[in-house]
């Protein structure tokens, strides 16, 4: 394990996801993949669970609310950790990513291709529209799978999301929509997997059948989190519920990263021969897991046991140092 795609099915609510897309669900029941529920924070809207996935803090923690916030993350994040330790990253994403992760106002003429290793997505392909299809944004992310072979690489797709706006989550658009990008994922995950990347895809919300999302129920706070390690020992269906700011720390770990203090979550366990700090997460208004201090830039090093952390920078690079320490039960 090291390299990682991660995958955004924008809007995927979990019912949808087990229910049409077949390939993800046949990952799961030949247990070459795992399968958790998982609960998202709030609010349930987009850039907010963006930052979040990311950061594996709340909302109030890393300070992008909503959507109509447009500063860049502040918080330690994937793309900066991986970064500042010697690794490649890459994007297939709609603009705020750009925004959120790059730091600057997203001009289509100047940025819709992005390369400068300089910045925390090093290389990426921005889009705009919300009815961009996903098969041209698979297509890019493959590519940069293939030609760029990043560390890290996120694919974001947008079109379940566009569907259910136009139509609802109880409609046979939103529905037919989950069949075909699960189609593509089934062109896509098997080359990646045996690239050697760990694949995880999950949602930032889910949907309601009144067009929208924002708000606390199930069938906006329920997401599908797959799994599928790259030498196909996953775990199944864990009947497991984990919170979505489990997904940060886990990418670390799968990583070899090391864990900032703010990513306070579990880290998952999703194979046999993965190393885990419990998915043991109970929903209810106890439920949010702690979270580590916060500081104004992240740095430091929590050495897994196997002390197989990433040592590219030395520690003078990374300033005051503030990370977690996990076990590997
Ligand atoms: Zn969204």
């Amino acid at each position: 394990m090291g390299k990682t795609i991660l995958i955004i099915c924008d809007g995927l609510r979990n019912d949808t996801a087990a229910q049409q897309m077949g390939f993800m669900e046949h990952l799961v029941e030949t247990r070459r993949g795992t399968r958790f529920t998982a609960r998202t924070t709030l609010p349930t809207v987009s850039k907010t669970s963006y930052e979040t996935l990311h950061t594996g803090l709340d909302a109030i923690d890393h300070g992008i609310t909503g959507n109509f916030v447009t500063r860049p993350s502040s918080s330690p994040n994937l793309f900066k950790l991986a970064s500042q330790y010697g690794l490649s990253t890459a994007a297939s994403a709609y603009y705020w990513f750009f925004e959120l992760y790059v730091g600057l106002t997203y001009d289509p003429t100047l940025n819709s291709e992005h390369d400068n290793l300089d910045t925390p997505i090093q290389r990426g392909i921005f889009y705009k529209a919300d009815s961009m299809p996903d098969d041209e944004v698979f297509a890019r992310g493959a590519n940069l799978a293939s030609v760029k072979q990043p560390d890290y690489l996120l694919i974001h797709v947008m079109g379940l999301d566009h569907a259910s706006h136009m139509s609802g989550s109880d409609s046979a658009h939103y529905r037919n929509q989950a069949i075909h990008q699960d189609q593509l994922l089934a062109q896509f995950v098997p080359d990646w997997t045996e690239m050697g990347y760990t694949v995880i895809l999950t949602s930032d919300h889910g949907h309601t059948t009144d067009k929208q999302h924002g708000g606390t129920g199930e069938e906006v706070r329920n997401v599908p989190l797959y799994i599928v390690p790259s030498d196909g020992n996953g775990l199944g269906e864990t009947g497991e519920t984990v919170s979505h700011l489990s997904v940060a720390p886990t990418i670390c770990q799968i990583m070899k990263l090391p864990i900032p203090a703010t990513m306070a979550a579990p880290v998952l366990k999703f194979s046999m021969t993965s190393a885990a700090s419990g998915n043991s997460y109970s929903v209810g208004p106890n439920s949010v897991a702690p979270i580590g201090m916060f500081p104004d830039s992240f740095s430091g090093v929590a050495v897994p046991a196997d002390g197989s952390v990433r040592s590219q920078c030395s520690l003078s690079d990374l300033g005051d140092l503030n990370t977690r320490s996990i076990s590997t039960n």
